[in-house]
């Protein structure tokens, strides 16, 4: 097998693997959401539209040439592909792209308001989580939404009305910025309904974006 068969193999075993993930950790329900990874410069391996994760297997999973072609998979790739791939363009320091439509976090899309720091693992995503202008799902235009949102920087977007989107360095970093996205949007909501949650400065959020770049072992 060639090292490009062995890395696409690689990556669309770990898509599987984290799409039953996003059910396990209740970051979505049904076939909600989808995820992708780069397979190298001009590739990305991203779940397949509207199939159960626990049914989705490597050979389902589809891989797309960043210009949309599908070259593997016989099953049609995520309805989303095309937001997939405008972060990719916009955003070359993205290698995954995680989608989801986890409870907490969608509160706030659904309100249109923007998860502010109130608890420092937000870091994780930024100095606040922003929301996109609303767009039908699966179109260009929520693809454009999004990279609009992200910026330059930031790594977690809500998508109005309608969940949320990450984009990190690697598939891994990207489902760890949406675990931290929903887990501090429950806390915002918590700390909201008995109080009046105190948000942390711009200064210290860019101070904990480097101390957890330097966490771990
Ligand atoms: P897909 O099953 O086509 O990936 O769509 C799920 C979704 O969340 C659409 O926004
Ligand atoms: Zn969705």
């Amino acid at each position: 097998m060639s090292e490009s068969e062995t890395s696409d193999r690689d990556v669309r075993r770990t898509i599987c693997e984290y799409g039953r993930q996003l059910l396990a950790d209740d970051l979505t329900t049904g076939t909600g959401g989808n995820l992708s990874a780069r397979v190298g410069e001009d590739r990305i391996a991203i779940s397949p539209s509207g199939v159960p994760y626990e049914d989705i297997e490597p050979t389902d999973v589809p891989v797309v040439r960043t210009d949309g072609t599908v070259l593997e998979g016989d099953i049609e790739p995520s309805s989303e592909l095309p937001m997939h791939l405008a972060v990719y363009e916009a955003r070359p320091d993205v290698g995954g792209v995680v989608h989801t439509h986890s409870p907490y976090a969608t509160t706030f899309a659904s309100l249109g308001e923007p998860i502010p720091a109130s608890h420092y693992l937000l870091a994780f995503a930024g100095s606040e989580v922003p929301v996109t202008r609303y767009e039908t799902h699966a179109t260009p235009e929520i693809g454009e939404a999004a990279v609009d949102a992200l910026g330059e920087e930031v790594s977690a977007t809500l998508l109005r009305n309608h969940g949320v989107l990450t984009a990190d360095a690697s598939l891994e970093d990207a489902y760890t910025v949406a675990q931290m996205v929903e887990f501090c949007a429950r806390i915002h909501h918590q700390a909201r309904a008995v109080g009046d949650p105190e948000v942390l400065p711009d200064e210290e959020m860019d101070r904990l974006a480097e101390k957890l770049d330097a966490y771990g072992q």
